[in-house]
């Protein structure tokens, strides 16, 4: 059984370990800085497998200490969005937060891999990457598997289909200027592009890119966590079960796509040691000229942090 430590008991934190337990992929161990939270939300937990049946088991704790038998750790730990704010205007405050958590992985679990969840995601993994001086396939953030979901639903919405018949891919940073492939999208093994006309390709793209800022608006206090829990845990899934699973990540490049020394969206393969490579699948001109344009944002804000 695999230990994976969450650090922020939140929202996405709480969500992601009762998926964890539910799926039996590994105990838990549940941290916060909030004395009590982690701890009164992992009792909750074991009294819920009471009734669900698992037998693996969750910690909660604001000890750092008890993460030292952990294959993997996620950081879920930070603040979420408010209504009207970017992902990218929680820099400052979220940069604080996960450095420190960071130097705390690195010195009670230095063999882990590090899954980021934190906002603005891809700028967030690259300063995990940076502190925890850990190698570039052990540290990896959370945002296309989400995106791509997003996508497959409103797709399954405008076509009448199971969102399960969908194959696509969001690459790109995890923000306004996210990377919809639309050259690669299937419906049944049908291009996309044969099915819906350019306007309600469009529409999907759009509602894609604002499907988070949709949900805090509707909120009003707090950002989306059912799906992005879910597609965190079906990360961990890939990695825990070593399946080499193609799926969306924020990856480091070192020249693949045409970029370096980056965290960006790009399609991984997820093993046990984490990324196991970077896969190059075929865009279109414009859509490689968008994930540079991505990317290039992204840098700035990695810059304008002094990493
Ligand atoms: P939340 O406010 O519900 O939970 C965050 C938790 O982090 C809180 O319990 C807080 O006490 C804890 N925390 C803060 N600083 C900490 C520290 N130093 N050590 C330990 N714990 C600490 O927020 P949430 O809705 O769970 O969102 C968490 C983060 O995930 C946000 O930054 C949000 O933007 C991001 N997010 C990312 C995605 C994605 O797809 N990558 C999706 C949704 C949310």
């Amino acid at each position: 059984m695999s230990n994976i430590s969450i650090v922020g008991a939140g929202q996405v934190g709480a969500t992601l370990a009762l998926l964890i337990l539910d799926r039996k992929l590994g105990n838990v161990i549940l941290v916060d800085c909030v004395e009590g939270l982690a701890k009164g939300k992992a009792l909750d937990m074991m009294q819920a497998g009471a009734l669900l049946g698992f037998q693996n088991s969750i910690i909660g704790t604001d000890d750092y200490s008890e993460i030292k038998e952990s294959e993997i750790v996620v950081i879920t730990a930070g603040v979420p969005r408010k209504p009207g704010m970017s992902r990218l205007d929680l820099l400052k405050k979220n940069s604080e937060i996960v450095s420190s958590v960071v130097k705390e992985i690195t010195a009670f679990a230095p063999e882990s891999i590090i899954l980021v969840v934190t906002n603005p995601l891809d700028v967030m993994t690259y300063l995990a990457y940076e502190i925890s001086n850990f190698k570039p396939n052990r540290v990896l953030g959370q945002a296309g598997v989400l995106d791509a979901a997003r996508m497959k639903y409103l797709i399954a919405q405008e076509c009448k289909v199971s969102a399960q018949e969908i194959s696509t891919m969001v690459l790109g940073g995890h923000g306004d200027s996210m990377v919809p492939i639309i050259s690669q999208t299937t419906v049944s093994g049908k291009p996309l592009v044969e099915l819906l006309s350019k306007e309600a390709i469009e529409r999907v793209i759009e509602k894609t890119r604002s499907g988070g800022a949709e949900i805090v608006s509707l909120l009003g206090t707090g950002s989306a966590y059912y799906a992005p829990a879910t597609a965190t845990v079906t990360m961990l899934e890939a990695i825990v079960k070593d399946t080499n699973a193609l799926l969306p990540a924020s990856a480091y490049l070192d020249g693949e796509y045409g970029l370096k020394d980056i965290y960006v969206g790009v399609p991984v393969r997820l093993c046990k040691e984490g990324v196991k490579e970077v896969v190059e699948i075929s865009l279109t001109d414009k859509e490689k000229e968008a994930l540079h344009k991505s990317a290039a944002i992204y840098r700035e804000s990695i810059r304008s942090i002094g990493v």
